[in-house]
């Protein structure tokens, strides 16, 4: 049965472009007669607000799109992703990285040709090259540290990859697209990247819907499952919806938030047409 979920963060009200996100994910569910499920991204709960919870079930109910099963909340699935990053420690493909925002930028700016991936410069993996006994050091001396993908030792260990896009056909997976992501943040002890993957495992999503500008991530995504033996589901990258200087709808555009588009009298239906492929 074919399974897809909606994957918001309930740092603010849904937009016009999470209403695509989400009437993609339960179209592609609903054509084949499969469930549709909400997931709370909650990680960061600095940014996250309680009401922001409510609202988004609110406006996905008002356009209809209601979602199959009880909604999972990440921030109830902490002890899943310490789990699986010790199982990624075991396998020695992941790192930890003590060096501050700062630091990386210092080191950057020192390196002629530092890499760069579609979002920027990549991480130079200084703590990669830390002597071990250095490394220890700092451990033992308690310094804060992140947890990184080593990315070459991944993709030793996972041979070639590919995944496959309903839009983009099979691409291969480049390990060095995005490098030595962080799978887990020195404050929230997870990440997206890890967060994402380990449960589109656990609740069996056999179709991965999200907006184009997460291609990357799932280069890191098939990396991870491959390590950690899960199954590979299907993707669809889909169009991300963009304002008219070209920029992706985000919360500044209060005017297109679904709340904003009821209150001025515009219809569901209305608004699922503008939704309209
Ligand atoms: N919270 C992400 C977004 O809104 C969803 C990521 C995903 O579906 O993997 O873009």
């Amino acid at each position: 049965m074919i399974r897809t979920r909606f994957a918001p963060s309930p740092t603010g009200r849904l937009h016009l472009g999470h209403a695509y996100a989400a009437k993609v994910a339960r179209d592609v569910a609903k054509a084949e007669g499969g469930e549709f499920l909400l997931r709370f991204e909650d990680i960061d709960t600095t940014r996250v607000r309680e009401e922001f919870y409510q609202g988004i079930e609110e406006d996905l109910r008002w356009l209809g799109l209601d979602w199959d099963g009880v909604p999972l909340r990440q921030t109830q699935r902490l002890v899943a992703y310490e789990g699986t990053l010790r199982a990624l420690e075991v396998q020695g493909v992941i790192y930890p990285c003590f060096c501050t925002r700062k630091e990386i930028e210092g080191e950057i700016a020192r390196m002629a040709g530092a890499p760069h991936g579609p979002e920027g410069p990549l991480y130079p993996g200084t703590c990669k090259r830390l002597p071990a006994a250095e490394r220890t050091a700092k451990l033992a001396g308690g310094l804060p540290f992140s947890w990184r993908l080593d990315a070459t030792a991944a993709a030793t260990t996972t041979g070639p990859l590919t995944f496959t896009d309903l839009r983009h056909g099979t691409l291969t997976v480049d390990p060095d697209l995005l490098g030595d992501v962080i799978l887990a943040r020195k404050d929230i002890g997870t990440s997206y990247h890890l967060a994402v993957t380990v449960d589109d495992a656990f609740q069996s999503i056999t179709h991965v819907t999200r907006g184009e500008d997460l291609l990357a991530s799932t280069h890191v995504h098939r990396l991870l499952q491959t390590l950690l033996g899960f199954p590979e589901p299907v993707y669809l990258h889909h169009r991300v919806l963009v304002d008219e200087h070209g920029k992706r709808l985000a919360k500044r555009h209060d005017s297109l938030s679904i709340r904003s588009l009821r209150g001025d009298g515009i219809s569901a239906e209305g608004v699922m047409l503008r939704l309209a492929d």
